[in-house]
């Protein structure tokens, strides 16, 4: 057996929380050969519904988890870890605009960049989910001074795998046969799906399916699905989102062999600003994350890595004071 690797979760006792963490006890996320211990951080008005989760933890006997922590105290949470799973964030309440949230966001993970930097294990590897989490991922990474900005990253596989689900119904195959499709930019509307360089069983997304249906059907829909969902749902995504989160951790661990999307640092390909968290094609071998370097974007494309690009530099600039 493998020696055990501290896992923390924040906002541990919330929706995609609850979705997540049985998950990650039973090694769905690094495998089932590897002993974990959980860290679970929430503010104090949610440590009693947290106290809940740890019980049902606990019942469940798992193997692999060798320790629970249930913490409202950012240094106990992030003591050592080597993952670190950023999902708690404020909601957008009534009123709020888009500046407040991310005002509001701000605090905190400046806060937790700070504490990851202090407290977790040096090739602690982060994940942001909790929204606008570009730059929330963003403002985590300059708070830890002492860290690698590659060791920081955002969540954009749900929307890789809700893009290669939409495409595999409108083609009649298997999800399994669409390969090399990925997501651009940030985790908002701008997003940007991109099936250029995408093969449905071999062959180019393109020519199996309508240009019209692409940019019209195809890119809104993948660019509003969550609120589809809240609309049928009546809250937000939760058990895909968490699925998501999982499966980022576990392809940059363990490896990928084929493209997905993740919001990584930009160092300026494809002339995107560097400095800022986009979303790329990427792949992953040895728990390092490469960008896919090898696609040619025509106008069509490259207008639209623009767009989403412009959006999180707005988003830099309300946020810049927390940098
Ligand atoms: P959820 O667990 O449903 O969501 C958590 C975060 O994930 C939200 O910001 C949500 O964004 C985001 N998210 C990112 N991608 C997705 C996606 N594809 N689908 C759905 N959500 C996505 O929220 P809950 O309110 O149930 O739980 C949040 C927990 O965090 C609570 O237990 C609360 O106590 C805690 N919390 C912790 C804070 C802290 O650490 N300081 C601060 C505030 C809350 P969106 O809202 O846009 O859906």
């Amino acid at each position: 057996m493998k020696e055990p690797v501290r896992i923390t979760v924040t906002g541990a006792a919330g929706q995609i929380g609850y979705a997540m963490l049985f998950r990650i006890a039973s090694g769905e996320m690094l495998g089932i050969d590897q002993p974990v211990v959980l860290q679970l951080l929430e503010i104090p008005p949610a440590m009693d519904a947290l106290r809940g989760v740890v019980m049902e933890l606990q019942d469940c006997a798992f193997p692999l988890v060798r320790g629970v922590v249930p913490t409202s105290k950012p240094e106990e949470a992030f003591e050592g870890a080597d993952f670190v799973l950023l999902v708690g964030a404020r909601p957008r309440g009534p009123g709020m605009e888009r500046k407040d949230l991310l005002e509001a966001n701000g605090a905190i993970f400046t806060g937790q960049g700070k504490a990851i930097n202090d407290y977790a294990s040096r090739s602690v590897k982060v994940l942001v989910v909790g929204n606008p989490a570009n730059t929330n991922c963003l403002i985590a990474l300059q708070n830890a001074k002492d860290l690698q900005p590659d060791q920081f990253t955002s969540m954009t596989i749900l929307d890789h795998n809700r893009a290669i689900a939409l495409l595999a119904e409108q083609t009649g195959m298997h999800v399994a046969k669409v390969r090399n499709l990925a997501v651009w930019g940030n985790h908002s509307a701008t997003m940007f799906p991109e099936l250029l360089s995408a093969t449905v069983g071999g062959k180019p997304a393109l020519e199996l399916i309508e240009f019209d249906w692409y940019r019209d059907k195809f890119i809104p829909s993948i660019q509003q699905r969550g609120a589809e969902i809240i609309r049928a749902r009546g809250s937000s995504s939760a058990a895909s989102a968490a699925n998501a989160a999982i499966e980022h951790m576990r392809l940059w661990s363990l490896g990928s062999d084929s493209v997905t999307s993740m919001g990584i640092v930009s160092r300026g390909d494809y002339d995107i600003t560097e400095g800022i968290v986009y979303s790329f094609p990427v792949s992953c071998e040895a728990g390092k994350i490469e960008i896919d370097r090898s696609r040619s974007l025509d106008d069509f494309c490259v207008e639209r890595l623009q767009v989403t690009e412009r959006e999180l530099l707005e988003e830099r600039d309300a946020i810049k004071h927390l940098l």
